[in-house]
């Protein structure tokens, strides 16, 4: 259920129908829009009644929600939410183009390559210290060494940093090093897992799991913002089909349904969606014109030589390329670049 306020309604009469809903033994999500304020109601949905909510002053209408869930929806808020990620703006206008390695392998390769992102106009960084492997021989990450090279490299380049979380005990490291936590495909569904990114105040970067439809990505979210963290980032990063010419299927299609239907930030990852270093470029410009607040890219300087992922791998002069496409296509499609931080 969700509760509209008047556009006028003043902080005590918000605070009344909060204070009302938490009587009811359920949580309030207050949910400030550009024109009016939305409060989401989550739990067991028992006591509280539409018609009591409706009488309190201030309140504008109280909304059902049929759907499975409800803070991710254009009808909790109508204006397009903005994540800030260190300081970069992820939502909006701008648009945003990250880059990094799949994996941080040693300081020397993440420095020069986040040398690269930022020179190329790259506003984050981007790399595994925590590699979720389909094989338990392949190189797994270099775990907390890998988190203190990313905030190392931050703070030569000012790059804010975004970083995998594969279980809680990663998680808690995570958050102490980056600027954003990433939850990767496979774990979409580690439900513990996305309530506990819901109990940090660090914004996710939720990837699209494999075979998840929309409404199993927005419930994901869901479960993130139930627990009271509403800075999240969707991410479509390709899905299984029968197309065997790529790794997976970009499905670029999602971007306008997520649109439509939730006024959360989409980024597209074309590296994993395609998994061809030569297919990352024309679905970058695709991914922009289609309306996506930005792209994730992996960038290596000698992908040959890469623990991971070496075949999608751009160069980093490439990825300078890639950004001065994707700010051309996004002037067409009435959107800017991001401005990296400037350095301190
Ligand atoms: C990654 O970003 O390196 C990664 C493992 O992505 P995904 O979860 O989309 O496979
Ligand atoms: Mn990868």
């Amino acid at each position: 259920m969700l509760v509209v306020m008047d556009a006028g309604a003043r902080p005590e009469q918000i605070e009344a129908v909060v204070r009302h809903i938490e009587k009811m033994g359920l949580k309030a999500h207050p949910i400030p829009g550009a024109n009016r304020t939305a409060i989401g109601i989550t739990g067991a949905q028992r006591t509280a009644d539409p018609e009591v909510l409706e009488n309190f002053p201030g309140v504008k209408e109280v909304i059902r929600v049929s759907h499975g869930y409800k803070l991710v929806s254009r009808e909790a808020k109508p204006d397009d939410t903005i994540v800030s990620v260190g300081g970069v703006d992820v939502g909006g206008r701008g648009i945003v183009v990250i880059g990094g390695p799949c994996a941080v392998e040693s300081l020397d390769q993440t420095r020069t390559i986040a040398q690269g992102i930022k020179r190329a106009g790259g506003q984050l960084l981007r790399g595994g210290a925590y590699k979720p492997r389909t094989s338990p021989y392949s190189f797994q990450g270099l775990g907390e060494r890998g988190l203190e090279i990313l905030a190392r490299v931050r703070e030569e380049f000012d790059l804010p940093i975004i970083t995998e979380a594969i279980d809680e005990g990663s998680l808690k490291l995570v958050v102490q090093y980056a600027d954003c936590i990433q939850i990767g495909a496979r774990n979409m569904q580690n439900f513990a897992l996305l309530k506990a990114a819901g109990r940090t105040r660090t914004p996710v970067l939720l990837k699209r799991g494999m075979s998840a439809t929309l409404e199993e990505l927005l419930l994901s979210a869901e479960y993130v913002m139930s627990e009271g963290n509403y800075a999240v980032i969707l991410c479509e990063r390709g899905v299984r089909t029968f197309a065997d010419h790529t790794r997976n299927t970009l499905d670029l299609s999602i971007v306008p349904a997520i649109k439509r239907t939730s006024h959360l930030p989409v980024l597209v990852d074309p590296s994993h969606g395609t998994g061809k270093r030569n297919k990352v470029l024309p679905m970058s410009r695709a991914a922009i014109a289609v309306g996506c607040d930005g792209v994730l890219i992996e960038v290596h300087h000698k992908p040959e030589e890469a623990l991971s992922d070496g075949p999608q791998a751009i160069l980093p002069e490439d990825f300078a390329q890639l950004v001065r496409e994707c700010d051309a296509i996004g002037q067409v499609v009435g959107r800017t670049l991001q401005p990296a931080l400037a350095a301190s």
